[in-house]
């Protein structure tokens, strides 16, 4: 694959940190764990949105866009991480947050949503959940185009086939990483939510011959449903970049019993896995993606799915600015 020719804005200007966690390992009694950190990317909060960001807003600036307009939950790091593109940018960016949870959006929230504040988004919009985002993000850019102006509409968790090549950029990165730690990684997991983590993922490893299954954990769909999404979505990555039909729909891996209640909704594996891995490792995790996905891999190595001696690459998505938010649950549960 041969990502170069695409322009970017170089928010990613070198791989991340690749680490191993000696001390999770041991204390799961399981495969080698190492931690790809992307949590520590560039953007305020760091988090999985600025690799495909890089992409996407060269794209909008290209195109002669002079307003973003994005979507997301109501403590979304999306539309956190593209307020702070717009700003470097010098962009307007205008945000619709689908309330997912009932009454949950509290405008002098914490976290996320204290940053998008502070990053100048110009407008959010609060609309309920299963409102149709992409229609609600057509009205905004048709009220926007009839005062004059040119917005770019990016999708949800910008999981758009060019947002996702920022993970087949990933992947690459990835398999490089463990050629020089002289470490064949047997398996990657990963929060699948947008899915456009989980697809290039799969499209980058497919681009370099190297077929590394990828567990996506679910944080929101049901197994099929997701798989579906990732299938389609992987595809279309693979085409962008010029190859076809390199992904099967038997090669997409989405677990989710990990889900519990809902989207956002705090579980117990959740609150082990963050518990665990900050005391562990020293490595904060958020309570709606990674906590789940890190409940994932420890479910999957109970399961004995992963074994001793294989070595299994956890991909630190980001959502550290989501972790005050839920203060709470962390106290309540002792
Ligand atoms: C958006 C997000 C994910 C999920 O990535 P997708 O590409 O949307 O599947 C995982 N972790 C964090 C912290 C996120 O913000």
């Amino acid at each position: 694959m041969n990502l170069t020719t695409f322009p970017r804005r170089g928010y990613v200007q070198a791989p991340t940190l690749l680490v191993p966690a000696p001390k999770l390992s041991a204390l799961l009694g399981g495969p080698n764990i190492y931690i790809k950190r992307d949590d520590l990317l560039p953007g305020a909060g760091g988090g999985n949105k600025t690799r495909k960001l890089d992409f996407l807003m060269a794209d909008a600036l290209k195109r002669g866009a002079d307003s973003i307009i994005t979507c997301g939950a109501v403590q979304s790091n999306h539309c956190r991480l593209t307020a702070w593109a717009a700003a470097r940018e010098g962009l307007d960016c205008f945000l619709v947050l689908e309330e997912r949870v009932p009454n949950s959006y509290n405008p002098a929230a914490s976290g996320n949503n204290l940053l998008f504040h502070l990053l100048g988004a110009s407008s959010i919009r609060v609309v309920p959940g299963g409102s149709d985002m992409d229609a609600e993000m057509e009205k905004s850019a048709g009220a926007l185009r009839a005062e004059g102006k040119k917005p770019y509409i990016i999708t949800g968790g910008a999981s758009s086939p060019l947002g996702a090549l920022g993970y087949a950029a990933c992947a690459e990165e990835l398999l490089q990483q463990c050629f020089f730690l002289g470490a064949a990684p047997d398996a990657v997991v990963a929060a699948s939510g947008s899915a456009g983590t989980h697809a290039g993922l799969l499209a980058g490893f497919a681009g370099c011959n190297a077929r590394i299954p990828v567990h996506g954990i679910s944080v929101n769909r049901p197994r099929a449903a997701q798989e579906d999404k990732v299938c389609d979505l992987a595809g279309k990555t693979a085409e962008q970049a010029g190859l076809r039909g390199v992904i099967a729909r038997g090669d997409v891996v989405v677990h989710d019993e990990y889900v519990g209640p809902g989207y956002s909704a705090p579980t117990g594996g959740m609150l082990e896995a963050v518990r665990i891995t900050a005391k562990a490792e020293g490595v904060l995790l958020d309570p709606v993606y990674t906590g789940k996905a890190m409940a994932g891999l420890i479910g999957l190595v109970r399961k004995g799915v992963f074994r001793k001696g294989q070595n299994v690459i956890f991909l630190h998505t980001g959502g550290s600015p989501a972790l005050y938010v839920y203060a709470d649950a962390f106290l309540q549960s002792g």
